[in-house]
């Protein structure tokens, strides 16, 4: 409710709370900390907000409002007694992942992206191509052309 101001009227943010979305937010702990590397994560302790203070600063500010609803729905999970890191499945098919990405995407076609746009917003460091593909299918979202060489980070 401090750090990012307004998200409780979200549409997208209050499909994923419902009734629950003011107490939720309200009652949402966000940690900063500061490191270039990571984005966004929640705690599978407490289910706290943790995000890099430097990709808040250096990220592109529609890559962020996407990655919050995204964590959101991690937020959600944690609540639910869900696993958030289970390890035995890869990150691109593990359900919870696949389920906060296609909210993400979802709200990214409400803002008017295209899958392309998706696609690069798939892209983080530490996703090989075959990885950032195979995400992609499993939100549906159509890879048209080959991702171009190297991934984008989202911060550096
Ligand atoms: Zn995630």
């Amino acid at each position: 409710m401090d750090y990012f101001k307004g998200f409780k009227m979200v549409p997208a943010v209050r499909e994923i709370f419902d009734e629950a979305t003011d107490e939720i937010l309200m009652n949402l702990q966000a940690e900063f900390f500061s490191s270039r590397f990571g984005y966004m994560g929640v705690s599978d302790e407490d289910g706290h907000l943790l995000i890099s203070s430097y990709y808040l600063k250096e990220g592109n500010v529609r890559d962020l409002y996407l990655d919050v609803i995204h964590e959101l729905i991690h937020v959600r999970q944690f609540k639910e007694g869900k696993e958030l890191f289970d390890e035995s499945v890869e990150y691109v098919d593990r359900p919870t992942e696949v389920e906060a990405y296609k909210h993400a995407v979802k709200e990214a076609r409400r803002l008017g992206m295209s899958d392309d746009e998706i696609v690069e917003y798939l892209k983080v460091t530490w996703l090989s191509e075959e990885e950032v593909r195979r995400l992609a299918k499993n939100v549906g979202v159509k890879v048209v052309r080959k991702p171009s060489q190297g991934l984008r980070a989202r911060i550096s």
